[in-house]
């Protein structure tokens, strides 16, 4: 799931992926337990998520590929927040080329960023998230149209970029992803099992 930070990726993750039986693994929510436990890895991040960086691929990669690689993704799984540069995308290709699998559909949410904005500092404020500074947020939203919204034309390329409008009733842009995935599933079945369950 591609997207602006404040699109709502976590809370449709959450959705899509209860109804598909699938986990939803999240970097951003990796990082904060991380940080949360004072882990190595949450103590080598927590600079760089708290200035709205983004972690060296390297780490990230890895965190990813080791997250793949449990039990519960072996079905499928959702990724909310990853890739997000192209060193990212191509380690991705890499890692699911290996595990035999392929990605199904790549959901884009589309966001009005002036709004998008204003929402964060409004949560900001009302969850005393010292993270989300105005600066801080200017400069998420900067790295993505800088890094990661032009992935989405790598995707559409390869045919698997769908589009939704993220704005409006949670409820309403959950029903727009379920729309845009059945059609995913319909065109381009991947990994049916031969008895077609
Ligand atoms: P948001 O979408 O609001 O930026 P996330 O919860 O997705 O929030 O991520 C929080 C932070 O974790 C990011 O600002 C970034 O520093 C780091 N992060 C998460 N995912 C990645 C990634 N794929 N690559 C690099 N950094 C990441």
């Amino acid at each position: 799931m591609l997207g602006p930070p404040g699109a709502g990726k976590g809370t449709q993750a959450v959705h899509v992926s209860a109804t598909h039986g699938i986990p939803a693994i999240s970097t951003g929510d990796i990082f904060r337990a991380n940080i949360k436990d004072e882990t190595e890895l949450g103590l080598q991040v927590k600079q760089i998520t708290s200035s709205g960086g983004y972690v060296p691929d390297e780490i990230t990669n890895a965190i990813v590929r080791d997250r793949l690689a449990q039990d519960d993704a072996a079905q499928g799984f959702l990724l909310d927040g990853y890739p997000r540069t192209t060193g990212q995308v191509e380690a991705l290709d890499e890692m699911l080329g290996d595990a035999g699998h392929q990605l199904d559909a790549v959901v884009e949410l589309t966001v009005d960023t002036d709004e998008v904005v204003q929402r964060l500092l409004a949560r900001a404020q009302e969850q005393g998230r010292a993270d989300d500074t105005e600066e801080v947020v200017r400069e998420r939203m900067r790295l993505y149209a800088e890094e990661t919204a032009p992935l989405a034309s790598r995707y559409k390329e390869r045919g698997l970029l769908r589009r939704v409008d993220g704005m409006g009733e949670v409820a309403e842009v959950t029903a727009r992803i379920e729309a845009a995935l059945e059609d995913v599933t319909r065109s381009a079945p991947s990994d049916v099992p031969a008895d077609g369950r």
